[in-house]
């Protein structure tokens, strides 16, 4: 049976830091209770909102309906094979203590995705990308629970629709699948890593002392250039990227890098995606703030909260950078965490 509380406190629930009170709030630590959560918000037209960690939201001061705070834990080992396993994780297991366990356990492929916050049925719903690796170049299938057949359905990648910080349940439906579980391919061969990120190259081969590069050195570097240039939440608030790296056309790219040679772009499919923290910081927003919220002075594409911000003040600092980038560049930034309400 479920146990719906009123007026939460949701402070230390979204990584921003905001003062967010829940109109209700309820913890799912049980597959089982899901078809009660949608008949108890069905029956009285409440709003539901599904929370993991809340280190991609940016919450209203106050949350109408239901939150419904995921945490089913579970982390099971499906199968194995000569060189590769398949593992079950369910959605409320903490990501980076996932990646950790898995490295630990010997199965390698989520080293690149290291230290990133937020649970791991949240992982698939922006497909979670760092240091050339993405989510759903490990993803086996995941579980949902769909709130419209009310039925427990697996899903394949190809199912998610997975893009760029992007997939099925971000850009088409937000309420309709709640992730309960989901299934990773990982590799028993610890010779195979992925460190086509310059920096993350040379911070393994410091690392390794010269010698072969495993995902375990791939791991601490990871780490190491996260903890250099990111705020750490529980210090200062902030919601990692604010906006998503824009693709432009490879002429507009040409024609951009004539205007500013400095410009950071790379080849991606026929055409090109720019660092919008270049952007950002060349339109001097580094280390800027109004009001309590403000750019992040290590990395221009992290917005944070220096305590006593809230939604407003983030979305009218969004909304500047994003008009000064297009006035300076012409090119238009796409905000990446989800507001809610
Ligand atoms: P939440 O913020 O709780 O939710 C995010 C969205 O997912 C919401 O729409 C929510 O409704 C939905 N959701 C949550 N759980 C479920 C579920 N079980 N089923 C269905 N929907 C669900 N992101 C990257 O991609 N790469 C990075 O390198 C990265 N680095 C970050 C660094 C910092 C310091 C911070 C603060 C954030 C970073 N992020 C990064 C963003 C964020 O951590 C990820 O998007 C993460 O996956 C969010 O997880 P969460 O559990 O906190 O999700
Ligand atoms: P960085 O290494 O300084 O690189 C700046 C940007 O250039 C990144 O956004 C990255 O794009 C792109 N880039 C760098 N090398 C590249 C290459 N070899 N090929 C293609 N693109 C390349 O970035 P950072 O700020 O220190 O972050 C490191 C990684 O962590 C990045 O992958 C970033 O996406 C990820 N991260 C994500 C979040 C988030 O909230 N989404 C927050 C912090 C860090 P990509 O962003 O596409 O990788």
């Amino acid at each position: 049976m479920l146990r719906f509380q009123s007026n939460v406190s949701l402070a230390n629930l979204n990584s921003f830091g905001f003062s967010v009170v829940a109109e209700e709030y309820v913890v799912l630590d049980q597959t089982s209770q899901l078809p009660e959560l949608i008949n108890y918000v069905r029956t009285r037209h409440l709003p539901l909102l599904v929370l993991g960690g809340g280190s991609n939201l940016i919450l209203a001061d106050d949350i109408p309906g239901v939150v419904a705070h995921i945490q089913l834990q579970g982390y099971q080992l499906i199968s194995e094979q000569r060189d590769h396993v398949i593992i079950r994780v369910a959605a409320g297991e903490p990501w980076h203590e996932t990646v950790k366990r898995s490295l630990a356990d010997g199965y390698y492929g989520l080293e690149n995705l290291a230290l990133i916050p937020g649970s791991v049925g949240a992982a698939p719903v922006q497909n979670i990308g760092a240091y050339g690796v993405e989510l759903k170049d490990r993803l086996k299938r995941l579980q949902v629970y769909d709130t419209q057949t009310e039925a427990l359905v697996w899903l394949s990648p190809e199912d998610c629709q997975f893009g760029y910080r992007e997939s099925l349940f971000k850009s088409m439906e937000p309420n309709r699948f709640i992730i309960t579980c989901v299934e990773f391919k990982l590799t028993k061969d610890s010779m195979q890593v992925n460190l086509g990120y310059q920096a993350l190259k040379e911070t393994c081969v410091k690392l390794s002392n010269n010698a072969a590069i495993t995902p375990d050195h791939v791991f601490e570097a990871v780490c190491y250039l996260r903890q250099q240039k990111l705020p750490n939440p529980s210090e200062i608030g902030n919601v990692g990227s604010f906006f998503k790296n824009p693709r432009v056309s490879k002429t507009d790219y040409l024609s951009l890098k004539k205007r500013f040679p400095a410009l950071v772009g790379f080849a991606d499919k026929g055409a090109y995606k720019l660092a919008a923290g270049w952007l950002i910081e060349t339109c001097g927003w580094k280390g800027q703030f109004i009001d309590s919220v403000g750019v992040y002075d290590k990395q221009a594409l992290v917005l944070v909260n220096r305590g006593g911000g809230n939604r407003e003040q983030v979305e009218s600092l969004a909304a500047s950078i994003a008009e000064s980038v297009l006035q300076t560049f012409g090119v238009r930034l796409e905000v990446e965490p989800r507001f809610y309400p």
